[in-house]
C-alpha cells in the first residue's frame, strides 16, 4: 500500500492533491488552520497572469505561462467565475517607457505572442479614464473568483478520495527505514506518526521550515513580504475601467539586501464590482502572518494617480494584506529533496503561484510518475 501526505492546504496543495490521487492508495492533505487556504491563497490579487514578467526559461514562465491556460479551461469547465478582461501596463512618464519595450521583448521571448504596444490615441479609446504616453496591451491576463476555486479544488479532492485533515500542524518529520514519520499537533496535542512513502511540501510561507523538518540540510530561506491593497467602488463615470490597469514594474530590496522584481502598483477589476488597488509592499512584516494593513490611502493613491487621474483619497478604503513568500533567486523551487527523493518541495511560490497551481500539480504528478 503506497501512502503519500501533502503539507499545506493552499491552492498548491489542493491542486497537487488532485492530480496526484490515483498514483497512491491513500492521500492525506495536512492544513494547520480550521479551513482550507486562509494564508495566501485567500489573500492574492487574483489576476490570472499571462507570463510575461518572468525569466525565459525559468519555473515562474513556465508554469505561469501553462497555468494561465490551464486555469482558464478549468475555470470555463467547471463554472468557477472568471474573466480574461486583458490588462494595460502603462507609461505615465517617459522615463518608464523602456519598461513596456522591454516586457513586450520579454513576452515574445516568453512565447505570449499576443502583446501589443499601444499608443495614447488607442488607450484613450480603449480606457477613457486612464492618462499616459503609451501601454502594453496584455488580452491573455484576467481575474479569477479564488473562493470558488478553492471551493472546486477541495470537492474534486474529496471526490477523489482524498482525506483533507484540517486544524493539524505538522511538527516533525523523520526518516524512518524509507518511509516517513510525520508527527502532527491537533488542538495542541502531539499525535502519534504517521508513516508516508510520499511527502510534498506545499507550506507556503512555511515551506523553508518544513523543507529543514524533511531535511536538516536545506537552507532555502523564505523571506516574508507583505503586499497591502485597497479598494474603491467604480461608481462615478469617471472611476470606471474594462481591464486591469498596471504602472511600470517595480524592484524592491529584500531584508538581505537582495533586489526582487515586481509588477507594478495595479488596479484590479474584481468579480464583485470592485477595483483594487495593489500592492503596497512592507519588507520588514512583523512574521508570516502579520496582515495589519500600515499604508494610508494617500500613499496608494500617489502611486496610481499619475495614470488614473480621478481617484481621490476618500474613495479608496482598505482591503486586505497578504504575504509573499520570496527567495533571493526569485524564482519558484519545484524539485525532489536531495537526500529523500520521495519527498518534494513547493518552495517560494509568491506570485504567480495561484494561476501556475494546475501546471505545478501536473508538474509534479510527472515527476512523481516517473519516480513510481
Ligand atoms: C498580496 C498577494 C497578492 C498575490 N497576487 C497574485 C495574483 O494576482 N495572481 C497569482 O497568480 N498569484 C498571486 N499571489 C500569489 C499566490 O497567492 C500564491 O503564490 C499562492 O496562493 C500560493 O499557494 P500555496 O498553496 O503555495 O500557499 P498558501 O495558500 O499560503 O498555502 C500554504 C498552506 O500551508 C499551511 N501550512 C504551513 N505550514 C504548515 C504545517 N507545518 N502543517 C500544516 N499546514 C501548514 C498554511 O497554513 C497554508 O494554508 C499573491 C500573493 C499575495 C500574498
Amino acid at each position: 500500500m503506497r501512502r503519500a501526505i501533502i503539507v499545506g492546504g493552499g491552492a498548491v496543495g489542493l491542486a497537487v492533491a488532485t492530480e496526484i490521487a490515483d498514483l497512491v492508495d491513500e492521500l492525506y492533505v495536512v492544513e494547520k488552520e480550521k479551513r482550507l487556504g486562509e494564508h495566501g491563497s485567500s489573500r492574492s490579487s487574483e489576476v490570472i497572469h499571462s507570463g510575461i514578467y518572468y525569466k525565459p526559461g525559468s519555473q515562474k514562465a513556465i508554469q505561469c505561462i501553462a497555468g494561465n491556460a490551464f486555469l482558464s479551461e478549468f475555470c470555463k469547465s467547471r463554472s468557477v467565475p472568471y474573466s480574461l478582461c486583458g490588462k494595460l501596463i502603462v507609461a505615465a512618464k517617459t522615463d518608464e517607457l523602456p519598461a513596456l519595450d522591454f516586457l513586450e521583448e520579454r513576452a515574445r521571448q516568453n512565447g505570449v505572442f499576443d502583446v501589443r504596444l499601444i499608443d495614447a490615441d488607442e488607450v484613450k479609446r480603449m480606457e477613457p479614464n486612464v492618462r499616459c504616453l503609451a501601454a502594453l496591451h496584455v488580452p491573455t491576463s484576467g481575474v479569477l473568483d479564488s473562493a470558488a476555486y478553492l471551493h472546486t479544488l477541495k470537492i474534486i479532492a474529496e471526490r477523489k478520495g482524498v482525506h483533507l485533515v484540517c486544524g493539524t500542524e505538522v511538527t516533525a518529520i523523520k526518516r524512518r527505514n524509507e518511509q516517513f514519520a510525520v508527527t502532527t499537533k491537533v488542538n495542541g496535542e502531539m499525535q502519534e506518526p504517521i508513516l508516508v512513502d510520499i511527502l510534498v511540501n506545499a507550506a507556503g510561507v512555511y515551506a523553508d521550515k518544513v523543507a529543514q523538518m524533511i531535511n536538516p540540510e536545506n537552507n532555502w530561506k523564505i523571506q516574508p513580504i507583505k503586499g497591502e491593497s485597497m479598494y474603491f467602488h467604480p461608481n462615478r463615470e469617471e472611476l470606471q475601467t474594462g481591464r486591469h490597469l498596471y504602472s511600470a514594474p517595480l524592484t524592491y530590496t529584500l531584508p538581505d539586501g537582495s533586489k526582487g522584481h515586481t509588477t507594478g502598483v495595479h488596479t484590479t477589476w474584481k468579480l464583485d464590482g470592485r477595483i483594487t488597488v495593489t500592492p503596497l509592499y512592507d519588507t520588514h512584516p512583523k512574521d508570516k502572518e502579520d496582515y495589519e494593513i500600515t499604508h494610508s490611502p494617500r500613499e496608494f493613491l500617489q502611486e496610481i494617480t499619475g495614470f488614473f487621474p480621478h481617484l481621490k483619497e476618500e474613495d479608496l478604503h482598505p482591503d486586505q494584506a497578504g504575504i509573499q513568500p520570496k527567495l533571493s533567486r526569485g524564482d519558484f523551487v519545484i524539485e525532489p529533496d536531495k537526500e529523500y527523493p520521495d519527498a518534494y518541495h513547493c518552495v517560494g511560490i509568491d506570485s504567480p503561484g495561484l494561476t501556475a497551481s494546475l501546471a505545478i500539480g501536473k508538474y509534479l504528478r510527472r515527476m512523481i510518475e516517473k519516480d513510481l
